[in-house]
């Protein structure tokens, strides 16, 4: 991660801290650390409260198959962090 601005504390809406949806909050997925979370079992968000419209907060288009946009957090992320892979 690279922050050059001194900033990164400064958000405009409720960041929070979501359940990774992907990964039902385990951290794993299918016996391996789930890529979305990293394993942690939650992912950092801009808006919590916003859902992810293509999924319609989900976090997955099918079963097995994260959403890109969000990311599999089902809620809306940061602009330069639309994609989580
Ligand atoms: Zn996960
Ligand atoms: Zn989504």
């Amino acid at each position: 991660m690279s922050e050059a601005k001194g900033e990164v504390k400064k958000l405009p809406k409720e960041p929070g801290i979501v359940t990774c949806r992907f990964c039902d909050g385990t951290g794993k997925y299918q016996n391996k650390p789930c890529e979305i979370c990293g394993g942690k079992g939650e992912v950092e968000v801009v808006d919590k409260n916003r859902k992810c419209q293509f999924c319609k907060g989900r976090g997955y288009m099918m079963a097995g198959i994260p959403c890109t946009t969000c990311g599999g957090t089902g809620a809306t992320r940061p602009l330069n962090k639309q994609r989580l892979f």
